[in-house]
């Protein structure tokens, strides 16, 4: 058996940010509830940002309490700015995702605020939570947007993705996760940004959050996996569109990622027995949007082992 890889559901947070669907708090937590019981560690289960915003997330703070009572799992949080940090933490939160973006124009139009500010919000954000003897207690990680291009500003340039990771790094983020927000990442492209970060990132774990935009998702993953990334965002039933690419399909679907990952070799601790079964409840719950992953439909091959 190779390494293990830890694959991390978004569904509840990048998947149900434009979905058609509001699901009710209730059903959230019976969802994470049901990927944990298939093996999962960690979920995202909320975005801290004003209801008036995107109100599928006017239950964070319910669904931080709730998630949190669910045994061996960290519930995470994705947060845009100090104030949501700041409420984040307040409500208990395991494990918060601060968000800026490597494209100066996205993180304008996605957090309204420059980058440089972002990165201030985040030192005093670290600082705070020092100060509050949690930083042992809660993680922070910082997750760097549109890190392969953007759908707004075009191209951003590698040297500049790694100039943020280095401040974020030294002002003392737990985790580094990239993300390739718009779909736009090739499978070299990502060799390229991971070998360069491998070189400054020493202890601190990196990960990639990739979506199937363009249909390069998994042949991301493979990628990174190549340059040592372990740890993936992925969101079941590949939920998740972008606001610029009306009707594209979403992030990498968490069933097929498992899958791939498990077929190569590795583990990923998940059953996808149990995860495939969840899979079809997820297509009850949110008839009126469109699902994608191709193995609730084709089933596994003969020579998968499972
Ligand atoms: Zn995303």
């Amino acid at each position: 058996m190779k390494n293990s890889i830890q694959i991390r559901e978004v569904g509840l947070r990048d998947g149900l940010q434009l979905s058609k669907t509001k699901l009710s708090s209730e059903i959230k937590i019976k969802w994470c509830s049901l990927q944990s019981k298939a093996g999962f560690k960690e979920i995202e289960v909320a975005s801290f940002v004003p209801p008036s915003i995107l109100p599928q997330f006017s239950d964070a703070s319910k669904m931080v309490c709730e998630t949190n009572k669910i045994n061996n799992l960290i519930p995470s949080v994705l947060v845009p700015n100090l104030k949501g940090a700041l409420i984040a933490l307040k409500k208990n939160s395991k494990k918060i995702n601060f968000v800026l973006s490597a494209s100066e124009m996205h993180n304008q139009s996605n957090v309204n605020s420059t980058i440089e500010k972002s990165l201030s919000m985040f030192n005093d954000f670290v600082t705070e939570r020092n100060t509050r003897g949690l930083k042992n207690k809660v993680q922070i990680s910082a997750a760097v947007a549109t890190s392969f291009g953007c759908s707004i500003q075009g191209k951003v340039e590698k040297k500049t993705v790694i100039k943020i990771c280095e401040k974020l790094l030294e002002m003392g983020a737990d985790e580094l996760n990239i993300a390739d927000t718009v779909g736009y990442a090739n499978p070299y492209q990502v060799k390229e940004i991971f070998k360069s970060l491998y070189k400054i990132s020493g202890h601190i774990p990196l990960a990639a959050h990739f979506h199937d935009t363009r249909g390069m998702g998994l042949a991301n993953v493979i990628s990174a996996i190549d340059e040592g990334v372990q740890r993936f965002d992925a969101s079941l039933g590949g939920l998740g569109g972008c606001p610029y690419a009306p009707g594209a399909s979403g992030n990498i679907a968490t069933e097929d990622c498992v899958y791939m990952i498990e077929s190569m070799g590795y583990n990923t601790g998940i059953d996808l027995k149990k995860l495939l079964k969840l899979r079809k409840s997820l297509k009850e719950w949110m008839k009126k949007d469109v699902l994608y992953g191709n193995l609730l439909t084709s089933g596994f091959a003969k020579t998968f082992n499972i």
